[in-house]
């Protein structure tokens, strides 16, 4: 192991990213560890030891602002949202509230190479990718800074996320902004980035004879039923869609589901206990 590691196991760590944007030195930068998986990696020549990476550390300092036993309601969207959503459907009408609102949304969005990011937007021409669940970890970069800028200037804000990227939010963010909203989604965990690109690689070479560009990826597809853990992948050059599913022996969902490609904090999840650490929790019903 790297001996610039922030003194946080990975057992313990979630990749939340509060240690990163809280460093007042920049001295941290979050990296994939050998098993895929976001870390925090400290740079000595820009650290000052004042500690207020780990002081912040939600894994290692727990607070939590809820009831213990929350009020709960089942809920959906009409067809057309719930149809571009995993769920019910509920993200997308609290997100075009606050966007209606003239406030701002955080969540988790792929790029152009797939590789998952939370993203602030401020409009509603932006929802569509963030809309579903992507069963990779989101990185998190410097978007808990941004969202405390536009705290700052009187904005509202939505962030959405895993419970410990909530925690990792409020640790960041700070308690004391009445409109800063959160919302947790209930979660299984997140797999390894590792593991993630090569299955992409080896069933782009098994379904299309080549290593080919990924150009689509849809898990938990509505065409296949709602609730099926399926995950339908588009290739470059292909017009045959790969569709597989846990059950049906799809290496990556199989790996995901029966909790073998995890992390290890996910495991013992701090975060995914009542009180939760959303003002709202949205899960599957
Ligand atoms: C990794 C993961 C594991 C989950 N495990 C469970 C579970 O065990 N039980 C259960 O009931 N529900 C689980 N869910 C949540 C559920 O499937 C729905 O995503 C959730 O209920 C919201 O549904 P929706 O239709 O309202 O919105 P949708 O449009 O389906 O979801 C969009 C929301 O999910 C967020 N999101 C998507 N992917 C990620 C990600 N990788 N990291 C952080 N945020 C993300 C977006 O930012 C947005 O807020 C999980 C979701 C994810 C992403």
């Amino acid at each position: 192991m790297n001996d610039n590691i922030m003194r946080v196991s990975d057992a313990v760590c979630t990749g939340c990213s509060a240690c990163m944007n809280v460093c007042p030195y920049d001295a941290i930068r979050m990296q994939y560890n050998e098993e895929g998986f976001l870390m925090p990696f400290v740079e000595e020549t820009k650290c000052v030891n004042c500690g207020k990476c780990t002081q912040k550390c939600p894994a290692l300092h727990m607070r939590h602002k809820n009831r213990k036993f929350p009020t709960v309601f089942a809920a959906m969207a009409n067809d057309d949202i719930r149809s571009e959503s995993s769920s019910g459907g509920m993200f997308t009408l609290l997100a075009e509230k606050i966007l209606d609102q003239g406030g701002l949304v955080c969540g988790a969005a792929f790029d152009d190479h797939f590789r998952l990011s939370h993203v602030l937007i401020d409009s509603k021409a932006d929802l569509e990718p963030l809309k579903k669940s992507k069963y990779a970890q989101s990185n998190i970069d410097y978007v808990y800074r941004e969202i405390r800028d536009a705290l700052d200037k009187g904005q509202k804000v939505l962030f959405t996320g895993t419970p410990c990227q909530i925690a990792g939010a409020r640790a960041a963010i700070g308690y004391g902004y009445r409109h800063f909203y959160a919302i947790d989604i209930l979660c299984h965990g997140v797999p390894s980035e590792i593991v993630f690109r090569k299955y992409i690689e080896e069933v782009s070479v098994q379904h299309t004879g080549q290593k080919s560009a990924l150009k689509n990826i849809q898990f938990r597809n509505k065409d296949f039923g709602w609730n099926c853990n399926t995950i339908f992948l588009e290739f470059e050059g292909c017009d045959r869609p790969y569709v597989n599913s846990a059950s049906g022996g799809d290496m990556f969902e199989y790996t995901y589901h029966h909790c073998l490609s995890l992390r290890k904090s996910c495991g013992e999840c701090k975060f995914a206990v009542y009180p939760r650490q959303g003002d709202i929790s949205i899960g599957d019903f």
